[in-house]
């Protein structure tokens, strides 16, 4: 077998490098370790018949927007992808049985807004007036390859067309933590605690510097554009790159582990596979994989220059998460009100303070006492996943330690993921219990995946890092995954490296994969 190209994983990011480069021409093939392509984007009936639960991501907000998406959206389109749209985006719900949120019905942010605070209603309102024309430069950094005559181009027209000034401001905010832009942009702390969650979805807890910018896109994005999910599932999107591939004469090949890259004469020139198999690759190789699984596992000793090889293995891991799917018979009864069934995502995250602890506790290896959980209602908005009437939920719980060896709490002992899960996620049912009474008699089956099962499910999700490595600011932008190295061509001729551990991180963007395919494809 010879191929142009070899994907080494079936990760939204490797089917969008496939997608495009065999649309070029190029005779490609993926091989993919598990029973089934997607990665961390995957729907699965892990609780009961006819629930069907996405196992990781769910909120398809950055695929939808993607340059990839937009390339080739008639084509995915085709091929059935379909997403369903909410204007209820996210909220909080807090322990005075306060709740707020923000959907995409501005007048209704804002009334929510200003029974809290006046001042920051109208914060808001500028906020939103500004995004409008910021964003474009902002999603014009990240859709570009770092560093880039390109990404250039965008700071460029953007100090143009906005001067220096929202330059140096706009700099200021990519410098700072959620805390230090929440603290000198709002004054309700129930306001700040809503958005500070989203850092916790990245590994940002709120004095993490370089953290604000997703509080603040994810504020306003949703805001301005609402959350899509996928019709059906987040497989949607999965199902249509691997038939859209098929189609385009790409082969995918599941079950069928990479064991190692094969380099002579100092390229790249294929692999082999588990069962012994080797194939060829005559222009490149380009891994969907870890910098660690690379550069630890697959690069035979001695292939890539020492000091690059040993900082890839010493790529750094954010701390783990947790994911618990339930079947449900009805809706969280929320304490704080009745509107909050309607949102796709419910963070249970108190306040900055209450999220710095749980980060604090995860990093030092002990099981928070009370973790940040992200209460996904996907039936809210799309209830073919569950049989008629009923529910499933996604509870997302961040953060927790790849590797235990304490509890805050003192009542959960044992190092070992295995042992202490259901008692982790029993402590976490009984936190949204507490929010939504009711919630364990209402449960008809549970599903727990800890930070091993993670890592089981995909090699890259190491620890049960959700996101691929930590994007602190040491790790981000030029220095993802390793300084010098941020622009997928490896210091091994014809291999590249794309996934969430590379430039512009984790997320279901199809980012890196779209853009290393541009740059080997010529465009
Ligand atoms: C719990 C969770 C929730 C998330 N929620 C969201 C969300 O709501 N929205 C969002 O935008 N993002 C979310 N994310 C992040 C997002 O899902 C990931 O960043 C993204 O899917 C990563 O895609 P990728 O292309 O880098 O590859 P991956 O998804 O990591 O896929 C890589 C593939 O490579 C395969 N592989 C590994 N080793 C080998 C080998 N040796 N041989 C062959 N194949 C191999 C793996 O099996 C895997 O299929 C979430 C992630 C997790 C874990």
């Amino acid at each position: 077998m010879a191929y142009d190209a070899i994907i080494i994983g079936a990760g939204h990011n490797g089917l969008a490098a496939a997608i495009h480069l065999a649309r070029k021409g190029w005779r490609v093939a993926v091989f993919e370790k598990n029973s089934e392509a997607g990665g961390a984007v995957r729907t699965r009936e892990v609780t009961l018949p006819g629930f069907r639960h996405d196992l990781f991501a769910a909120n398809l907000n950055l695929f939808a927007g993607s340059p990839f998406f937009q390339a080739y959206r008639e084509e995915l389109t085709r091929h059935g992808l379909g997403f369903v749209p909410t204007e209820h985006c996210f909220a909080t719900a807090f322990p005075d049985d306060r709740w707020f949120g923000i959907g995409k019905d501005l007048e209704a942010t804002v009334s929510r807004l200003e029974s809290f605070s006046r001042k920051d209603a109208e914060t808001w309102r500028t906020l939103l007036a500004d995004f409008g024309s910021d964003a474009p430069h902002i999603f014009g950094l990240l859709g570009n390859p770092m560093p880039s005559w390109a990404a250039a181009g965008v700071v460029y027209r953007a100090w143009h067309a906005k001067g220096l000034a929202w330059l140096l401001d706009t700099g200021k905010l990519l410098a700072s933590s959620p805390r230090a832009w929440l603290d000198r942009t709002f004054e309700s702390e129930h306001v700040k605690a809503t958005l500070a969650a989203w850092g916790m979805h990245l590994d940002f807890s709120p004095d993490i510097a370089g953290g604000a910018l997703f509080p603040y896109l994810e504020g306003l994005a949703n805001q301005s554009f609402g959350m899509v999910i996928g019709q059906g599932g987040a497989d949607t999107i999965v199902k249509a790159m691997t038939a859209y591939l098929t189609e385009l004469g790409g082969e995918i090949y599941v079950e069928n582990e990479v064991k190692q890259i094969r380099v002579a004469g100092g390229r790249a020139r294929g692999v082999e596979l588990a069962d012994g198999r080797s194939v060829e690759a005559s222009r490149a190789v380009i891994a969907n994989l870890a910098p660690q699984i690379l550069f630890g596992k697959l690069l035979p000793d001695g292939a890539a220059p020492k000091p690059v090889a040993e900082r890839m293995r010493s790529y750094r891991n954010g701390p783990g998460t947790m994911m618990i799917h339930l079947a449900v018979d009805a809706l969280p009864n929320w304490r704080a009100g009745e509107d909050l069934k309607r949102f796709a995502y419910v963070h249970l995250a108190p306040s900055m303070d209450a999220m710095a602890r749980v980060y604090q506790d995860a990093v030092a290896g002990i099981i928070p006492a009370e973790p940040v959980v992200v209460v996904g209602q996907p039936t809210a908005i799309d209830p073919s996943r569950a049989p008629e009437g009923k529910h499933i939920l996604w509870l997302q719980v961040r953060t927790l330690p790849g590797q235990p060896r304490g509890d805050a709490k003192g009542e959960i002992t044992g190092a070992d993921w295995d042992s202490i899960k259901d008692a982790v996620a029993d402590r976490v049912i009984d936190i949204v219990e507490r929010y939504a009474p009711g919630l364990r008699s209402q449960t008809l089956g549970r599903a727990v995946f800890s930070p091993t099962d993670l890592e089981r499910e995909n090699a890259n999700l190491i620890g049960g890092d959700s996101v691929n490595g930590s994007h602190h600011l040491d790790q981000n932008f030029i220095f993802r995954p390793v300084p010098g190295w941020s622009r997928y061509r490896m210091p091994v001729k014809d291999l590249w490296l794309i996934g969430a551990a590379t430039w512009p991180g984790a997320g279901v963007g199809a980012g890196s994969g779209f853009m290393a395919a541009k740059m080997l494809a010529g465009r």
